[in-house]
């Protein structure tokens, strides 16, 4: 059942807790509602982020700080590879890393396998902007159904895969897998690249270790690399790149400095400083990432709970 425009002025929308942290939003109307075959899909008008996605009461992506996280998953291995011309993106219902994808000259096929094209319409109708028409692009192709899968089945190749998924629960943990990096690295030409949201390094580090441990299963070079997205629980962002070959930090700043104004891209995020900062991971992030929870910033939830008992 959708419900659409109940005026709330006084609300405030909070996410569900993570290790005893928990963010939340005031907001002024939730403009939909709706549970759709996957997840239940909900637009709140907020105060500090304009009006926001949100997906199992997680938030996906907002008006004000989308560029953020949509830059840095898209720009990253663009300009690492050098000249895309085939990329597949898994999720991206809401369309801004499509749109950041289709900017890059030198790409001539988009493949999009996004699950719910509730997501999709929501989006179309409520945030347009962050698409910004990009679905109807004539390189773009759009497929509904299970990214893992297509994948597996794919018979062509691409020169970049993007995963910007919700994060490794339900239907989206199958892309965080072993298996699902070993078809993406056979999906991938020589060259090729992978980059997946890997959430946060301090509420989800369990999460972030698993999916940089199966992507080194199936890739010879996996780096992850940091965003500082405000509307994000704990504002730092992961995410987890695997290269057939090439590696974003053998670049020269010249050479990212080149290619962006070989391809007129002005971001208002990316910079080519900041494409080699942010894989500059603090100490201790580095060690938990590679592996040691001792490095861990805030306790387990079963800790919290324990402590609670
Ligand atoms: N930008 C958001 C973020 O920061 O995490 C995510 C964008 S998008 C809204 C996430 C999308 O992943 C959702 O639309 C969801 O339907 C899709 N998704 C989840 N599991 C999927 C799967 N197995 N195959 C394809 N799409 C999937």
């Amino acid at each position: 059942m959708s419900k659409k425009n109940s005026e709330d002025p006084g609300s405030w929308f909070a996410e569900p807790p993570l290790r005893g942290f928990q963010q939340r939003f005031r907001t002024t109307h939730r403009l939909w509602h709706q549970r759709s075959a996957y997840q239940t899909v909900e637009i709140y008008e907020t105060v500090p982020f304009g009006r926001i996605l949100v997906l199992d009461g997680a938030v996906q992506t907002t008006q004000r700080d989308e560029f953020i996280y949509h830059e840095m998953l898209a720009l990253v291995p663009l300009i690492s590879h050098g000249c895309p011309a085939s990329v597949a993106i898994v999720g991206g219902g809401d369309g801004g890393t499509l749109r950041r994808v289709l900017a890059c000259p030198t790409v001539t096929r988009v493949v999009q396998v996004e699950l719910d094209p509730v997501v999709t319409d929501v989006c179309r109708q409520y945030l347009p902007e962050i698409a910004a028409g990009s679905f109807s692009d004539p390189r773009v192709q759009l497929i509904f159904g299970d990214g893992a899968q297509f994948l597996q089945q794919a018979e062509e190749a691409f020169d970049v895969i993007l995963v910007d998924s919700t994060d490794p629960v339900g239907p989206a943990l199958v892309l965080f897998s072993e298996a699902f990096y070993r078809s993406a690295s056979r999906a991938l030409r020589p060259g090729g690249l992978i980059v997946t949201q890997s959430g946060s390094p301090f509420l989800m580090p369990e999460e972030l270790r698993r999916t940089a441990a199966n992507m080194r299963q199936a890739f010879p070079l996996v780096r992850t690399y940091l965003a500082l997205v405000p509307s994000y629980p704990g504002v730092v962002w992961s995410f987890t790149l695997g290269s057939t070959g090439p590696d974003p930090l053998a670049l020269s700043l010249e050479a990212v400095e080149e290619r962006l104004a070989q391809w007129r891209l002005s971001p208002r995020y990316y910079t080519p400083a900041v494409h080699f900062a942010a894989f500059a991971l603090p100490a201790f992030l580095s060690q938990g990432c590679r592996g040691d929870s001792r490095y861990d910033l805030l306790p387990a939830d079963e800790t919290l709970s324990e402590q609670q008992a």
